[in-house]
């Protein structure tokens, strides 16, 4: 599989091939459930499944969880199962905390070797220590603080006591004996192990059992230690921790895992932060952490976006140690091509305008067989009512004719999508109040014998009008524009929330939809796309082109009584409309 080649260990790093290294690949995807999963996030999934499925390994999902402060239950599970929506499946399950006996040993083995002390500095102590604070007495020079000398017995007794309670948070740290003289500021003496001790937000795991915790810069390295994993994948940020990961790995003469690092994906135009979608959520911006206007992966899935459009993306960008990039617009382009060809077509009018084809008799309705795409018979065919009311979209009809308009007017003639013959328009309805067109005659331009059809210069879709067969579908839809004006709303003066596009959604009330939608959705999950999407999560899969119109998706809000659909993408890159 192509997708998977993430051959970037010997791009980047001009490593061996790895058969001559490790003996078997093992990695791990480590998110802290502490939110939502976004954009960025799919690139750590999709190289650490990823490498490890080309290189026939295995992928562990580990959730971070050495920081019971924002951890909550219904992460894990919604990151499990967006994981498991993009198609990967871990070997198995681990929690860091499922590893806090054996991390707590390996504290105590690192005192007893002469590798970490407990400090009682102060915040800002210590960054006058490590040469940062303010008015630091010797100018900037790192040195020691007092308790780094104490005797390893002391240190111990003292740590014992911070995991006993003796301490409150601040008062008492495990730091790691690195080196000062190193240039790398991850060796100045990192902490290892904190106190967090609240009442109110006990561990999800491990409740009220633990009153420290280890940091990152501890818990990682020997969390992947412990699980044997083969390369540790992580993003450019932590390049410079690299060191401190071997030095801990090696200070314990424990196996070290091989860390390794590619470039962040980042995507323009919106906001991944979770304090800054937290701030959209509560005051109302967007409808929820899964609003189609966001950029999270629970986001892009109710907004109808395949999860193989995501791993194409991804993939097409590749692996390096850059930073990407990437505008909002280039993703769109890239779900546009995916749904090219993997989804079916209908027709739904938006803006409903009523047609009546006077010269067909009343109750007409002829079942047409159209198929479900133009190019690919595979979709198969469906039946759609023609009939004698239809409608077609408002603004496929003028009243006033011109000679550069080819669709619908006075005197004009149309051809409909998928219907036999195409119409011409004899005359409309007006409200006499608004002015507004209300109803528009038509002439059915069927061919008299031995004549042929007119040749009509465009094509329109519309939907039937017909009790007995259900149609047309009412619908409510959609459409999503950017939520910010700019391609960096953070950087706004006034601050990222006065960068909100106010018209940001568009939604037809009175949408119709014709009924195919009930053939696909009764085949749900779509058969083109059941093979990506889980299956209780059906109604993402319902997803097709309205034709001229855009992408769409079946919302998680519709009911039996209402549809909502959501537009995914638009057919061409035009930015909204
Ligand atoms: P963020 O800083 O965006 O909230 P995080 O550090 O909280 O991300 P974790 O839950 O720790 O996210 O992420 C799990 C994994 O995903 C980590 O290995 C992290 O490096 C990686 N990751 C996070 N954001 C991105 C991104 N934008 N691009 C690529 N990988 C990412
Ligand atoms: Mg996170
Ligand atoms: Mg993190």
């Amino acid at each position: 599989d192509a997708m998977f080649k993430v051959g970037f260990l010997q791009d980047v790093y001009q490593e061996k091939p790895l058969s001559e290294t490790v003996p078997k690949i093992r990695t791990r995807f480590p998110p802290e459930p502490n939110g939502f999963l976004h954009i960025g996030h799919s690139k750590a999934i999709a190289i650490n499944f990823g490498f490890a499925k080309y290189h026939g390994g295995e992928c562990i999902l580990r959730f971070d969880d050495t920081n019971p402060e924002g951890e909550e239950e219904r992460y894990y599970n919604a990151i499990r199962d967006i994981v498991s929506w993009l198609g990967f499946k871990p070997v198995r399950e681990t929690c860091a905390s499922d590893n806090f006996d054996r991390l707590y040993e390996l504290a105590e083995d690192l005192i007893k070797r002469d590798g970490a002390y407990i400090c009682h500095c102060t915040k800002a102590e210590i960054k006058v220590q490590r040469g940062e604070g303010e008015g630091g007495q010797r100018g900037g020079e790192r040195f020691a603080c007092s308790h780094r000398t104490r005797p390893i017995e002391e240190s111990m007794t003292e740590f014992r006591a911070m995991r006993d309670g003796k301490y409150k948070a601040g008062e008492a740290a495990l730091r790691m004996k690195q080196d000062l003289t190193d240039p790398n500021p991850q060796m100045w003496d990192l902490f290892a192990w904190r106190i967090m001790d609240s009442e109110e937000k006990q561990h999800h795991r491990t409740g009220g059992k633990w009153k420290i915790y280890p940091t990152y810069d501890f818990a990682h390295c020997l969390c992947d230690s412990i699980e044997e994993i083969s390369h540790s994948l992580c993003t450019t940020e932590f390049e410079l921790s690299r060191v401190s990961y071997d030095w801990l790995c090696d200070k314990l003469e424990v196996y070290r895992p091989n860390q390794r690092e590619y470039g962040r994906l980042n995507i323009t135009g919106t906001v991944l932060s979770k304090r800054k979608i937290i701030q959209l959520v509560k005051e109302g911006h967007v409808r929820d952490w899964d609003d189609p206007r966001l950029y999270t992966l629970i986001a892009l899935r109710r907004r109808g976006v395949p999860p193989g459009a995501i791993l194409s993306f991804v993939n097409e960008l590749g692996v390096t140690k850059n930073t990407t990039n990437v505008q909002v617009a280039k993703f769109e382009q890239a779900i546009r091509q995916y749904l090219e060809t993997t989804v079916p077509r209908l027709m739904v009018v938006l803006e409903p305008l009523k047609v009546i084809i006077d010269d067909l008799p009343d109750g007409h309705v002829e079942l047409v067989d159209s198929p479900f795409s133009p190019k690919d018979p595979s979709f198969g065919t469906h039946n759609i009512p023609f009939t004698k009311t239809i409608y077609i979209e408002r603004s496929d009809f003028r009243a006033v004719d011109s000679p550069d308009y080819f669709r619908l007017a006075p005197g004009k003639t149309v051809g409909l999508l998928k219907a036999p013959y195409p119409i011409t328009a004899t005359s409309f309805e007006t409200d006499p109040a608004t002015g507004e067109v209300t109803v528009v005659h038509a002439k059915y331009e069927k061919p008299a014998e031995g004549e042929t059809a007119k040749k009509p210069k465009s094509f329109i879709h519309w939907v039937g009008e017909s009790a007995e067969h259900n149609s047309p579908i009412r619908a409510e839809v959609r459409a999503f524009n950017s939520l910010f004006k700019s391609e960096d709303p953070s950087a706004h003066p006034k601050g990222f929330l006065a960068d909100i596009n106010p018209d940001s959604e568009e939604i037809y009330k009175d949408a119709m939809v014709e009924t195919g939608i009930v053939d696909i959705s009764k085949s749900a999950p779509w058969p083109k796309a059941a093979a990506e999407d889980d299956v209780e999560n059906n109604k993402h899969c319902v997803r097709f082109q309205a034709m001229r119109n855009f992408y769409v998706c079946v919302d998680r809000e519709s009911t039996p009584e209402k549809l909502v659909l959501n537009r995914i993408v638009t057919l061409k890159d035009t930015q909204g409309k």
